[in-house]
């Protein structure tokens, strides 16, 4: 059986490497966009935290989380810079409302969340800001998704996988079902497709039918340089605006990131987005305002109007199936998501029930997901 996947990003390389896996010939086209989410992501592995209260997407959440040791082990945790390194929701003047909603919301749904004192905070995070509550998440973790990505690739190449840049025009598409499709370079025959073409995938899919509500949003993040701290590894920051501060092992420290909606496919950078980010970060994080900017990076994550990624068959298109609609979640949730779209490929039992993932779902707006 040949799978051919549009889309080389995290999903794209996910899907491979678990197909190979399975014995099962992938053959991936990436295009490889600029503004392709994979190389912008943060690397935040937590789902405990959210604000959302979507109770399918949480357990997916949890499932994803729980996989990624094994990953972690299979692909090598140092070459993904994977570590579990904590994580703080914190408070400052103005949010203390807020704060004291989520603690309970938080409470009834998590027992990993607990209340933590500031001063204790302080401590392992000396850049801190003026902050009056925190609550933490002892196990949130990290990956570098571009490291993700690459291994994934590399591991997927050693077990028979082939990935070409080469950019996929079109589904072929008939009465039997999808058959392969129309590339750059010419037509490609295949059993099945997965179209994992992040924020880029509802234009292929509505050609045949199939309309999806996936739309770019775009975010912007920064990379700084700071002394490297002595000690463990500075735990990640949550504020109650959307933004967080993530600290790596080498004393680099991501920040943002914009959540802009309607940004369309425009992956560039923005006076107001960059004021925006160093303004949380500064906020949050004040003794970080020394700190020597490393890079700015720019993504458009696919987000879906659920909130909910798509995951699994299209079923009114017999061989075409769909991974993509991940949001800001998809580095946590995307190897999990990967892993159930090459189980049903190949006709194994599935881990976890699809139906609220299916793309070809009804899609019901829901306000309490506003922040997925
Ligand atoms: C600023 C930012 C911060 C984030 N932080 C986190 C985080 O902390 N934690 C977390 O879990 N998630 C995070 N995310 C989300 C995560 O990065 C994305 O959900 C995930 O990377 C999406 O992967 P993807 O493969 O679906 O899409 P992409 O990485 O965008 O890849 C899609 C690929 O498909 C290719 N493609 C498109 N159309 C075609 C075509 N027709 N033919 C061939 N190739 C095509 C593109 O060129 C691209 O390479 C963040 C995202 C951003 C932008």
């Amino acid at each position: 059986m040949r799978v051919l996947v549009v889309g080389g990003g995290l999903m794209g390389s996910a899907v491979a490497y678990e197909l190979s896996r399975l014995h099962i010939e992938a053959l991936v086209f990436d295009r490889h966009d600029g503004g392709r989410a994979t190389s912008a992501g943060a690397g935040i592995l937590s789902g405990e935290t959210s604000g959302v209260s979507d109770t399918p997407y949480h357990e997916l959440s949890r499932l994803a989380y729980a996989y990624y040791a094994e990953l972690a082990d299979a692909l090598g945790a140092d070459s993904i810079a994977y570590g579990v390194s904590g994580l703080a929701l914190v408070a400052l003047a103005g949010d203390e409302e807020r704060f004291q909603e989520t603690r309970q919301a938080l409470r009834g749904r998590s027992a990993a969340v607990s209340d933590m004192e500031p001063d204790e905070l302080r401590r392992q995070f000396p850049a801190l800001g003026a902050v009056t509550g925190a609550l933490f998440d002892a196990r949130a973790a990290r990956v570098d998704g571009r490291f993700l990505e690459t291994r994934l690739r590399a591991a997927a190449v050693a077990q028979g996988a082939r990935f070409e840049r080469r950019e996929v025009l079109a589904l072929d598409a008939g009465d039997a079902g999808v058959t392969g499709v129309y590339t750059s370079a010419g037509p490609v025959a295949a059993d099945a497709v997965v179209v994992a073409a992040g924020a880029w995938s509802t234009r292929l899919l509505e050609a045949v039918g199939s309309t999806v509500p996936v739309v770019p949003h775009r975010g912007q993040i920064v990379h700084v340089e700071h002394p490297p701290a002595q000690g463990p590894v500075w735990p990640i920051l949550e504020g109650f605006r959307g933004h967080y501060v993530l600290p790596w092992p080498d004393g680099h420290v991501v920040a943002g990131a914009t959540r802009e909606s309607g940004s369309g496919y425009a992956p560039w950078f923005t006076a107001e987005g960059q004021a925006e980010v160093l303004a949380e970060l500064f906020r949050v994080a004040p003794g970080l305002r020394p700190a020597v900017i490393r890079e700015w990076r720019v993504g458009l994550r696919p987000a879906s109007a659920d909130g909910r990624p798509l995951i699994g068959a299209m079923r009114n298109v017999p061989g075409l199936y769909v991974l993509t609609g991940h949001g800001p979640g998809g580095l946590l949730l995307g190897p999990y998501s990967a892993r159930l779209v090459a189980a049903e490929i190949s006709g194994s039992a599935l881990a976890s029930d699809l139906a609220p993932f299916r793309p070809d779902r009804p899609y019901q707006p829901d306000p309490a997901n506003a922040g997925i």
